[in-house]
């Protein structure tokens, strides 16, 4: 038992099913009490992934209590924010309580310090004790409670000079922008759905620079008007943005016709429904590459629907881990002060109370 207990995996708290890592289990002992190789962390925020957020405030028909009675009763089940429908979880952001003598040893980190997990919540042990407030805007949930990183779980520590919720919201989706550096080459057309989102937003950003004057950025969402959108096109960090619903098949050919008549050589698709994956296809240049961060993809729609229309273009998982990815998240906020105006005004802002749920 006490060789489990130090599985950098992990496995040690898996509850169900026997036989399997944290993030394809049902349940985790949550219990919080760290382990020889463990850190114990006592949860400030919990930042839902956008499309499980979604999924959850329309079962619960954007009632914020019912929300947050649904997000209790389910890590109360699975002991981890592990969303059945959608598959994905979030992030969290919270204060160092406790690390185990074998992490002690080789770690920086220190008790009390304020840290943002860089794992998944699907595979983080998490126990909920009251919901302070949710923001229904963003999937942003306070709350008292632990969690638990294992050895394998990588974290960032808060940056000084970054506001923790901001971080919180950059650092959720810091895959991003990171693998778009790492795709995107001078020159390139690159489209963007769901541009006006946390992660559309990076992306298109790290796009901008990495194509150069020579490449072209096209942002794509269903309202041009929102002050994203606006941010997009008033700092130039698009070169066009078409207001246009990602689901839909015949908008996206028309978007095609309209901003990209010679197609994209890289789609990054940032949206947060499901039913995007052949509209990405679509717009994509034959050899080219579709980026599918969002967590609403199917493999088997993605898949199935390259070979229907004869695309012979490579798909990316949206691995939510990239070498560096925090540094260069919170880096690209830093380099563009327009773009880290957006994100204090639009997630630095903890609103009024909405709700309370104590277990
Ligand atoms: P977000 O801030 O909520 O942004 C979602 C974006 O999708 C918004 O621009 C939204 O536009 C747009 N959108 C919604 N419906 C659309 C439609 N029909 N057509 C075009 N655009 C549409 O979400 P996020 O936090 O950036 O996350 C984006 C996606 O990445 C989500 O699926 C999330 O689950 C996923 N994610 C993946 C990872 C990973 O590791 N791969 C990590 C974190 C998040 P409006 O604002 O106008 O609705």
């Amino acid at each position: 038992m006490s060789a489990r207990r130090n599985c950098v995996l992990g496995s040690h708290r898996v509850l169900e099913p026997p036989g399997v890592l944290p993030q394809v289990a049902w349940k985790l002992d949550a219990t919080p009490v760290v382990y020889a190789n463990e850190i114990l962390c006592d949860v400030e925020a919990l930042n839902i992934d956008s499309a499980s957020f979604r999924q959850i405030s329309e079962a619960n028909d954007g009632d914020a209590a019912r929300v947050a009675a649904h997000v209790v009763a389910l890590v109360d089940e699975r002991g981890k924010h592990h969303n059945p429908v959608t598959g994905s979880g979030g992030m969290f952001v919270g204060r160092v309580r406790a690390i185990g003598p074998e992490r002690a040893a080789s770690s920086e980190l220190r008790v009390g310090d304020r840290i943002a997990s860089l794992v998944s919540l699907t595979l983080t042990p998490l126990a909920i004790e009251a919901i302070d407030d949710i923001d229904m805007s963003s999937g942003r949930i306070w709350m008292r409670g632990t969690a638990v990183l294992f050895a394998t779980g990588s974290f960032a520590k808060l940056p000084h000079d970054i506001a923790g919720d901001v971080a919180l919201a950059v650092l959720d989706v810091a895959g991003a922008p990171a693998q778009v550096r790492r795709l995107v080459r001078p020159g390139q057309t690159v489209a963007v759905l769901g541009a006006d989102g946390k992660s559309g937003l990076l992306a298109c950003v790290q796009a901008r620079e990495r194509v150069g004057p020579s490449g072209r950025v096209v942002g794509i969402a269903p309202d041009a008007t929102t002050p994203g959108a606006r941010l997009l096109v008033e700092h130039g960090y698009v070169d066009a943005f078409v207001a246009a619903d990602a689901r839909d098949v015949f908008e996206m050919l028309a978007v095609a016709t309209e901003a990209l008549p010679e197609l994209a050589d890289v789609v990054v698709n940032c949206v947060n429904v499901p039913g995007t994956e052949l509209p990405s296809i679509l717009l994509t240049k034959n050899y080219g590459t579709v980026y599918f961060f969002s967590m609403s993809t199917s493999f088997t729609a993605a898949a199935l629907g390259a070979e229907g229309v004869g695309k012979d273009v490579t798909m990316i998982v949206g691995n939510g881990y990239a070498t560096g990815h925090a540094e260069i998240a919170l880096q690209t906020l830093r380099d563009h002060a327009p773009l880290r105006r957006y994100f204090v005004a639009r997630y630095g802002a903890r609103p009024q109370p909405a709700v309370s749920a104590t277990l």
